[in-house]
């Protein structure tokens, strides 16, 4: 078994070479982001104030979390019910990145996502999981892009979806996201020392998967079969 995990900003591309890479090597796709998304949800639903640390934690005995796969596509329950797209909208996002940054919802996450990789091979995105989750991964990518890159590439995906959103809002929404994951006080969105640094503003989806591919055939054995 092996594990590979890939961190970095939103709107790197983070997620969509992670389910090639998992969909080319036959192993198992973890979105760590659906999760903090999943628990942002029912902050909302309960209309706790997200920044709210105490009213926050006090609300996590409320959640169970379950993972399941279907045709290898991820699908996160809340308390029995699968939520499918409505952990996308903006607004959840927003959620999420504040609910991220309080230490009792990452302890709380951490088992779950730990379990997973403790039995199978996986391919992990998120912003943590070189540096905390999976320390000891066979390969650490840390995926980044210019942010206009990013808020392009996020737009277009939110558009595709029907959600009425600008540019402009993309754009301010997800600098001021990746600022707060980059500068809380626990588990900020960096590269682990080890992780590979790959950029991949000027690259296509088709070249930024084979540079991932690469990568890790260069130090997985078992995957370069
Ligand atoms: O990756 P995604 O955009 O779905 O993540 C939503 C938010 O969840 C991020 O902005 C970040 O605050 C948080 N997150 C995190 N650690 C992870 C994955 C996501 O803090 N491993």
């Amino acid at each position: 078994m092996y594990q590979i995990a890939i961190d970095g900003p939103s709107g790197a591309g983070k997620s969509t070479v992670a389910k090639q890479v998992a969909a080319r090597l036959g192993i198992v796709y973890v979105d760590t982001g659906a999760l903090y998304r999943t628990v942002g949800y029912y902050v909302r639903e309960k209309g706790v104030d997200k920044h709210d640390a105490e009213g926050v934690t006090a609300l996590l005995p409320g959640i169970r979390i379950g993972i399941r796969y279907v045709d290898g596509v991820q699908h996160v329950f809340l308390n029995g019910t699968d939520l499918k797209d409505a952990i996308r909208e903006p607004e959840i996002s927003m959620y999420a990145s504040a609910v991220s940054a309080i230490p009792a919802v990452r302890a709380f996450l951490l088992d779950t996502q730990r379990d997973i990789a403790r039995s199978n091979s996986v391919v992990m995105d998120g912003r943590d999981i070189g540096t905390v989750i999976l320390p000891d991964a066979d390969v650490k990518i840390f995926l980044s892009a210019s942010s206009e890159a990013r808020a392009r590439r996020r737009y277009l995906e939110l558009k595709e979806k029907g959600v009425d959103t600008t540019f402009e809002d993309v754009l301010e929404d997800m600098e001021k996201r990746d600022r707060a994951d980059r500068e809380r006080d626990v588990a900020p969105a960096v590269a682990a020392p080890d992780a590979v640094l790959l950029d991949n503003s000027d690259l296509s989806p088709e070249e930024s998967l084979e540079a991932v591919l690469r990568l890790i055939r260069e130090r997985v054995p078992e995957a370069a079969k």
